[in-house]
């Protein structure tokens, strides 16, 4: 709309210019037509009085009233009233000077034929004429008008008037004409012939002329409009209209960018605005702006929200506030007024407002001046957070924290963590701050570097403790690669085992010493009958050699016999002397039919002793295993010996010790089965620990060293109950290879 209407403004006044203009022009040529006519005419009237004043001559000159000195007289009188007249003369139809003033007056005529002819015509024929222009010397152009001088029907000459065109536009042209027209005349081809001012008298639409007949053939009077100082006035008026028109579209062009700037920075403007709006709306803290009087101006949707109310019931509202909590108002009031003094703390108020509905919330304020476009302070804004979830989780995570902590600290155990980069203490309990003497930020970790995951006992040199330390790689909360080191104090377990097992080996030893009492007899008994059958063999090859009743082979027979039982002395007083002995088992290949011989015949006495009937159930193959054989004997000779001693109150007949070696996946079992009374339930469990027994002499040792000795073979010894009475003792040991 604003470009069509400066579009039909530019279009109006350019027609309006070309209207005025046109309207100018016309008015112009109007006046310049008006004028040369007028002109025109009064210049005729001239010319018309000088031809009447010719007429005058001539009628004075028919009546014989004029005589030639006369005629000088008045020519001359005439000429200097008429500036235009520059020659007069009375000529006859020859066109010859009868009189002429000045002398020779026309001469110049007479050598112009064109000229001539209309002056010679009105001599002839008694009609006045004129001529056409020609050049007169020392004058320029002419013309000349004759007027016959007739006497009834005979001309008798005609009087002659040059007048001069130049004069005639100098003398009868007024003032007025000639500021705003050039005038001139123009001959019948259009030449300018005479101008004021003497310049060529252009034909142009500024001109106009008009016949100017007679006195000249063809003569025509020109007018020539000026460019005076009008015209220029004008066209600067025209220049300053169009400047003006050019001043008003720039404008208007400078107000169109300017609106589309403004348009432009007013979209802007909203945009920004429904952004911050919608920022502000998406908000979850609570805004509200105050005046400096605490009233309130502004209240955003989160914290409507917040106090459960609609932002009208709060505009203009002052404290103190529906929202304070009753029980808060005070703190709330001092909060206030602290706010509208200016004074806000870098961290905020901590506050407890009211929802409408009477639930109570806490919130962090903080407060900052509102300052308006021109820089004033006009209020003050405060934004608050509702803070009581966050509490409530900072509580809670502080209960968790305490609880953590003392859980940690409750720990027995070392508990530290260790940034792996840096080897800066993260975390560690009580136990290990005390056990490392270390402060709260205390130094590094004390403890040995290990490899990930790798326990082990650590001496701590210092403190003199044992620890038991497990180191991990982890990731800390911080998603950091961290050690995560545990180290349990087992001083005291560390102690009670070698306590323990020094106990145990005392005992064991104490029990081998008992036993060897026992063997002891056995041993005197067993070593009896070897002792007593060499002592036989020899007595009896003394006897023969003394006879001479044996030959070589017998001898020898008996001496080898001598000689077995010799070996047999000699290992039963080995297996005596190992059995005695506090070794460590010592793990060589033994066959299992060995084994039980070897035992087999140290029980030989009890069982004699006792009349307990034998019965051996043994392996087809022989079998052989990787033990220390002397410590497998002595628990097959304490089994036994205590199957022995339980059938001592058995029917003589009832008394069998059964003694089976079978094969069952792998293990290899040793059963020693009695007919004894058997073992209660209830004290199987009893058996095997210390000191449990229930013979008078015993030491309840026996069994106990038993098990121990199959745990260190990889083995198991457990009782069963037999069936038919007494019971099974059953020695399991695996086949195949096992660390010790
Ligand atoms: P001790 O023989 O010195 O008593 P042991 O440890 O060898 O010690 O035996 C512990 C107890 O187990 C015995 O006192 C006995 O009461 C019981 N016992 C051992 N072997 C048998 C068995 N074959 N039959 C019944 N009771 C047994």
């Amino acid at each position: 709309m604003p470009n069509l209407a400066l579009i039909c403004f530019l279009a109006v006044g350019v027609a309006l210019l070309w209207f005025i203009r046109a309207n100018e022009r016309d008015a112009q040529r109007d006046a310049l037509i008006e004028d040369v006519l007028w002109q025109e005419q009064a210049l005729r009237n001239e010319v018309l009085g000088r031809q009447r004043q010719l007429e005058a001559l001539a009628h004075d000159y028919v009546r014989g009233d004029l005589s030639e000195g006369a005629f000088y007289g008045r020519a001359a009188s005439l000429m200097s009233a008429s500036a235009e007249v520059v020659a007069m003369a009375l000529s006859n139809e020859y066109g010859e000077a009868v009189w002429s003033y000045p002398e020779q007056a026309l001469e110049p005529l007479q050598r112009v034929p064109a000229a001539m002819e209309p002056v010679q015509r009105a001599g002839r024929i008694g009609l006045p004429a004129s001529t056409p222009p020609f050049d007169y010397p020392g004058v320029g152009p002419v013309v000349a008008i004759a007027f016959p001088a007739v006497q009834g029907n005979q001309t008798r000459g005609a009087f002659v008037a040059v007048i001069s065109l130049k004069s005639l536009l100098q003398t009868y042209v007024p003032w007025w004409i000639a500021k705003r027209y050039q005038l001139g005349f123009v001959d019948i081809e259009r030449r300018t012939v005479a101008a004021r001012p003497e310049q060529p008298l252009p034909d142009s639409p500024q001109s106009y002329d008009i016949a100017f007949d007679p006195p000249g053939y063809g003569l025509r009077l020109r007018a020539v409009a000026l460019q005076g100082g009008w015209p220029v006035w004008r066209h600067a008026l025209y220049w300053l209209l169009a400047a003006l028109s050019g001043l008003m579209v720039w404008s208007l062009w400078v107000l169109k960018r300017h609106m589309r700037e403004r348009l432009v920075a007013e979209r802007a403007l909203l945009r920004e605005t429904n952004m911050r709006r919608a920022m502000e709306d998406s908000l979850v803290s609570g805004i509200l702006a105050t005046d400096r009087e605490g009233r309130i101006l502004h209240a955003n949707r989160a914290f409507c929200r917040m106090v459960g109310t609609e932002p009208e019931s709060l505009l203009g509202s002052k404290p103190p506030f529906d929202f304070w909590s009753p029980e808060a108002a005070a703190r709330c009031e001092q909060v206030f007024a602290a706010i509208l003094r200016g004074e806000s703390p870098a961290n905020g108020f901590s506050l407890r407002f009211r929802r409408r509905n009477g639930e109570r919330f806490d919130v962090r304020l903080y407060s900052s001046p509102l300052i308006d476009g021109e820089g004033r302070h006009t209020g003050w804004v405060s934004s608050m957070t509702d803070v009581t979830e966050l509490r409530r989780e900072r509580e809670a995570l502080k209960a968790s924290h305490e609880r953590f902590v003392a859980v940690l600290n409750g720990l027995d155990a070392a508990v530290a963590v260790t940034d792996r980069k840096s080897g800066e203490l993260l975390l560690s309990n009580r136990t290990f701050r005390e056990a490392f003497r270390l402060g709260d930020d205390g130094p590094l970790c004390a403890l040995p570097l290990r490899q990930p995951d790798a326990g082990g006992e650590w001496h701590d040199t210092i403190g003199g403790r044992w620890y038991q330390h497990h180191r991990r790689a982890t990731l800390w909360v911080d998603q950091s690669q961290v050690w995560l080191d545990i180290a349990t104090d087992v001083t005291e377990r560390k102690l009670a085992i070698d306590r323990e097992r020094q106990q145990a080996e005392k005992l064991q030893q104490t029990a081998r010493l008992i036993a060897m009492g026992e063997i002891a007899s056995s041993l005197a008994h067993e070593l009896n009958q070897p002792l007593a059958a060499i002592s036989s063999y020899s007595t009896a090859c003394r006897n023969l050699v003394a006879n001479g009743q044996i030959t070589a082979e017998e001898l020898d027979g008996a001496l080898e016999k001598i000689a077995e039982q010799s070996r047999r002395a000699a290992a039963i007083i080995r297996g005596i002397r190992e059995f005695v002995q506090k070794r460590e088992p010592k793990r060589s290949p033994c066959r299992i039919g060995d084994l039980v011989d070897t035992v087999l015949s140290l029980l030989a006495a009890p069982l004699n002793r006792y009349y307990v009937r034998l019965v051996e159930l043994r392996l087809a193959d022989d079998v052989e295993l990787s033990a220390d054989r002397v410590m497998l004997e002595q628990v097959l000779f304490n089994l036994g010996k205590n199957a022995i001693e339980a059938m001592i109150d058995s029917e003589p007949g009832d008394r069998e010790l059964t003694l089976e070696t079978r094969l069952r996946e792998g293990w290899l079992d040793l059963v020693v089965a009695d007919r004894g009374p058997g073992i209660d339930p209830a004290d199987v469990d009893k058996l095997f620990r210390p000191f449990y027994t229930t013979k008078a002499e015993g030491m309840g040792m026996g069994l106990n060293i038993c098990r121990t000795i199959v745990e260190h073979h990889q083995g198991r010894l457990w009782v069963e109950e037999r069936a038919g009475g007494g019971s099974r003792f059953i020695v399991s040991l695996p086949l195949g290879p096992r660390e010790c």
